[in-house]
Order: C-alpha cells, then sequence, then structure tokens
C-alpha cells in the first residue's frame, strides 16, 4: 500500500470533479505507484471559497485549541512513521533511514509551531503624544495562504507551511509537490482526525501552473508561500505584486564550502561527503561548491572521491543503502549534462559521472577537481549528486569565489581558528551559515535566503511571523 491519494476540499476527501489524472511514479524503478486527481477551475473555487469561509472563525479559534490539534496531528504522524517513511521513500527515493527522519523532524516541526502559536504577542508602546491614553501594536493571522511545495522534501516543507500558518491563525489550501504527494496527504489525514474544521486546509493537486495562476488572482487569497526554484518564484512574486499579496520565497542556492588548511582532512571530508550526498543532493541547501585552502586540496580531493566512490547506490527500501536514485528523470539528464560540460571545459573526473544501470533514475556520486569558473556547474545550481572541488590560497580569494553568484541561501566554512570562523561567518552572502557543521535546519531556527535565493523565512519565530499582520491601534480621550 503506498498511499490514496485524494484532495481535500472544504472538509472532504474528493477525487475532483475533473477526469484527468497524473500518475505518481518511484524513481528507483520507474513503476506507476498510483494515480492522482487534477484539479479543475470549479474544484479550485471550491476550496478558495472554503478556505475564506473557514478564516474568520479560525482566526478566532482559541490558540489553544489550535495547538491542541497541532499537537495532535503530530503525535498520529509519529505513530505512522514507518509507513510515511516508506511511501517517502518508494516517490522520492531518498533512503529510508532519511526518510524516517524527516517524518519525525515533520512531526516536531507542527508541535512547534503548535506551542509557538500561543505566543504571538503584541506591544503596548509608551505614547509620545499627552492626549494619547494608549498604543499598541497587535499580530492578527494575514488571512487565506496559498502555498506551494516541491518534491525534494516532501514531509518537511509542507509541515513548515501549514504548521506556520494554521498556527498563526490563517487557512490554507497548499499544492504539494505531484510527483510526491504522499507525506503532505499524511499531515492533512492527521489534522482532519484531530477534528481540524472544514476548509481550514485543503489540499489541491494538478497542473502547477494552472493553480498558482488561478489562486494568486484570487482577492480571498492574501498570502503566497512558495519552496521550489528561482525562476518559478519570480514567477509568482510578479503574479503576486498584482495585487499586493504578501509572499515568503525560499528558492535554490548554490551552497559554497570553504575548507581551511587547519582542519582534520579526513574529517572534514568525512562530513561533507555525507552532507553533499544527502537525498542524492537533491537539497536546497546542499553543499555544492568546494573550495579548500591549497594546502590541504589534494588530500581532501582523494579522500572525497574515495569516500564518495564507496557509497552503496540502490533502491532506498534497501537495507545498508547510502543514497537511492534521483527524483525524477530531469534530474538525470540535468546532472549528465553539467558534468560532461565540466570535462569539457577541463575538469578532472575523480569518480561517477555515468547513470547506473538501464531502469531507475541513478546516477553516479561524482566528484570534479580543477573545475573552472565558466563551467556551468559552478554557476547553475546542479540540484543532484555532482561535488566540483576547486582550490584558494587566501581568505579574501575565497570570500570572492564564494560570493560571487546572484544566489545566498547556504554557506559553509570549515575552520579550528576561533578568528577565521568569526570573519567568514560575517563574509558570508547566505542567509544560512554553518561553521564545521552542515545542520542548518531545525524547527526552532530560522530558514530562508538573501539575493535571488528569496526572501522571508520559514522555521522559528519568523516562520510564524510570516503569516501574521502588524496592527497599530492608538486610543486617545474622550471626545
Ligand atoms: P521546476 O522549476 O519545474 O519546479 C520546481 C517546483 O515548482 C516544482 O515543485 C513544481 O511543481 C513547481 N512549479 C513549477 N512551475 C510552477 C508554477 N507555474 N506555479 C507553481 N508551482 C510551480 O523544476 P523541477 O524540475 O521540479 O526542479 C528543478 C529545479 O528546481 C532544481 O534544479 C532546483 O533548482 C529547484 N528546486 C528547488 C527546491 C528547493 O527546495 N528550493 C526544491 C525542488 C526544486
Amino acid at each position: 500500500m503506498y498511499a490514496d491519494l485524494k484532495m481535500l476540499i472544504d472538509g472532504v476527501w474528493t477525487e475532483g470533479t475533473g477526469a484527468r489524472r497524473e500518475a505518481v511514479l518511484n524513481p528507483a524503478n520507474e513503476q506507476v505507484l498510483g494515480d492522482l486527481p487534477v484539479a479543475e477551475r470549479a474544484d479550485l473555487d471550491r476550496a478558495l471559497a472554503a478556505a475564506g469561509a473557514a478564516q474568520a472563525g479560525w482566526a478566532a479559534t482559541l490558540p489553544k485549541e489550535r495547538c491542541r490539534i497541532l499537537r495532535g496531528a503530530a503525535d498520529i504522524l509519529r505513530g505512522q512513521n514507518e509507513d510515511i517513511a516508506r511511501a517517502m521513500t518508494m516517490e522520492q527515493g531518498k533512503t529510508l533511514a532519511e526518510a524516517r527522519m524527516e517524518a519525525a523532524v515533520g512531526a516536531d516541526i507542527l508541535e512547534w509551531y503548535a506551542e509557538e502559536g500561543k505566543r504571538s504577542y503584541g506591544r503596548v508602546i509608551p505614547p509620545s503624544n499627552p492626549i494619547v491614553l494608549q498604543q499598541m501594536m497587535v499580530k492578527e493571522p494575514v488571512g487565506p495562504v496559498a502555498a506551494f511545495t516541491p518534491w525534494n522534501f516532501p514531509v518537511v516543507t509542507p509541515a513548515r507551511k501549514i504548521g506556520a500558518a494554521l498556527a498563526a491563525g490563517c487557512t490554507l489550501i497548499i499544492k504539494p509537490s505531484e510527483e510526491t504527494p504522499a507525506g503532505a496527504l499524511a499531515i492533512a489525514r492527521a489534522l482532519m482526525e484531530m477534528g481540524l474544521p472544514k476548509g481550514v486546509l485543503n489540499m489541491v493537486f494538478g497542473v502547477p501552473a494552472e493553480i498558482s495562476e488561478h489562486l494568486i488572482a484570487s482577492d480571498v487569497i492574501k498570502k503566497i508561500s512558495f519552496t521550489g526554484s528561482i525562476p518559478v518564484g519570480k514567477l509568482l512574486t510578479r503574479m503576486a505584486a498584482d495585487s499586493m499579496k504578501r509572499v515568503t520565497m525560499e528558492l535554490g542556492g548554490h551552497g559554497p564550502v570553504i575548507v581551511f588548511d587547519d582542519v582534520d582532512v579526513e574529517q572534514a571530508a568525512a562530513m561533507a561527503v555525507a552532507g553533499k550526498f544527502r537525498n542524492a543532493g537533491q537539497v536546497c541547501v546542499s553543499p555544492t561548491r568546494f573550495f579548500v585552502q591549497e594546502k590541504s586540496y589534494g588530500d581532501f580531493v582523494d579522500t572525497f572521491a574515495a569516500k564518495a566512490k564507496a557509497l552503496k547506490i540502490g533502491d532506498g527500501l534497501e537495507d545498508g543503502v547510502q543514497m537511492g536514485p534521483l527524483a525524477n528523470a530531469r534530474r538525470v539528464d540535468a546532472i549528465d549534462g553539467l558534468v560532461r560540460d565540466a570535462v569539457e571545459r577541463g575538469a578532472k573526473l575523480k569518480t561517477g559521472g555515468e547513470r547506473i544501470g538501464n531502469s531507475g533514475y541513478f546516477y553516479a556520486p561524482t566528484v570534479l577537481a580543477d573545475v573552472p569558473d565558466h563551467a556551468k556547474v559552478m554557476n547553475d545550481e546542479p540540484f543532484g549528486p555532482v561535488a566540483p572541488i576547486v582550490s584558494f590560497k587566501t581568505f579574501d580569494e575565497a570570500v570572492h569565489q564564494a560570493n560571487r553568484l546572484p544566489f545566498g541561501l547556504a554557506g559553509y566554512a570549515f575552520t579550528n581558528s576561533a578568528e577565521t570562523s568569526a570573519r567568514i561567518g560575517a563574509a558570508l552572502q547566505t542567509g544560512l551559515v554553518g561553521l564545521n557543521s552542515f545542520t542548518i535546519s531545525m524547527p526552532e531556527t530560522p530558514f530562508g535566503g538573501v539575493k535571488e535565493s528569496g526572501y522571508g523565512s520559514e522555521g522559528g519565530i519568523e516562520g510564524l511571523d510570516a503569516y501574521l499582520a502588524t496592527k497599530f491601534i492608538t486610543q486617545a480621550g474622550a471626545v
């Protein structure tokens, strides 16, 4: 059993009004797992009407009650961890160990927002004008949200948007990825089981452009939250601007990793390989450009390549597999193109550089050394299992390389010098910085980029704030 593929509109699980369906594939063997209903305009209109009608009641629901529902859903998801993880591995390809971890973190995110929703405090501001009796700032839910999530984290990304929006008192319509619907559906089922009122959460699937165009143009929707590629993020932001809707954009990056030569090469390479090939590199904060100081460079490249080559690749459901297939055929073609381009431009292929097998979207963990700046892989987000490594001499040169691109999501540095660590943390133009660590995303911490990687944060108190509007109320004496 994979998942019951339906949409949730106005509290009803439905196949929608149309006949269109989209197949969900297992990327490990290209077999069809199920058929997903595709929303027609009439279905979207029902979801809009439901989210609009439920908004006032949900905003007025006590934070304590919203907390009860979200916490209860988190517990339900914990009880279903194994089933959710298996479905995720089948539809997305990541290893079962990674999927179990992600399903657990999804529950933790709902629980964190369940609690934090009780703390959307305002402020009482002492007046400077003597006729004013009281002035205060209060936070109110922004209103119905349209949210769009991609295929690489089928539980965590929907959990961030659903958890924060519901905790803040917003209703929402979410369109999870059609390629990986099971995790978001599990979250929706858990919330409905806890008694979430109808219309508060609506979940639709279909043709992404059709859905985003219709929802973003609607007067009902007051906020857009999108996670995905930069071109699509720009398109949705432009559409949102027509009616001045606020947006949160979590877009791609091209994460630099700067390895200074005062660190243990073996340990740094082991951490880098684990970070790089997690979810086969299909992670928006994936380390994607490695800059290694010249004294350690040769050792680092050899150690990294040996460890990458030793990874066990296969169906993520199999025991001991350390990297599964890529999520779809598009990624295999994209990665192969980037590797060929780099080699043509003079990069040295240390390992990988080829597809594996005849079925499934497998690609060997790939390491490229001495990659020239103008190679595409040094400029376009790779989103796959390829690690380009180049050497640098000075701190300034490394910073220049790291900040050279228009992206600014995650950046990493490895050093044992407190001074270098503080300086590089300040110098990296990214929204997230990992110093001697690749772990930069937790339920309680803000997550988001700068430059073309988007704006706004998810996670932490910033993530809740994204769904709240600030209202100032001033009150003067009797008139
Ligand atoms: P894509 O640009 O076609 O799609 C990215 C996501 O946006 C998908 O989930 C898709 O359903 C959605 N989307 C596409 N067009 C849309 C529209 N008009 N309205 C609403 N949603 C829309 O690319 P892809 O092949 O799925 O992924 C390729 C690239 O996307 C990757 O190279 C990576 O850069 C980026 N990506 C980023 C993230 C992230 O976490 N930031 C996740 C997945 C993909």
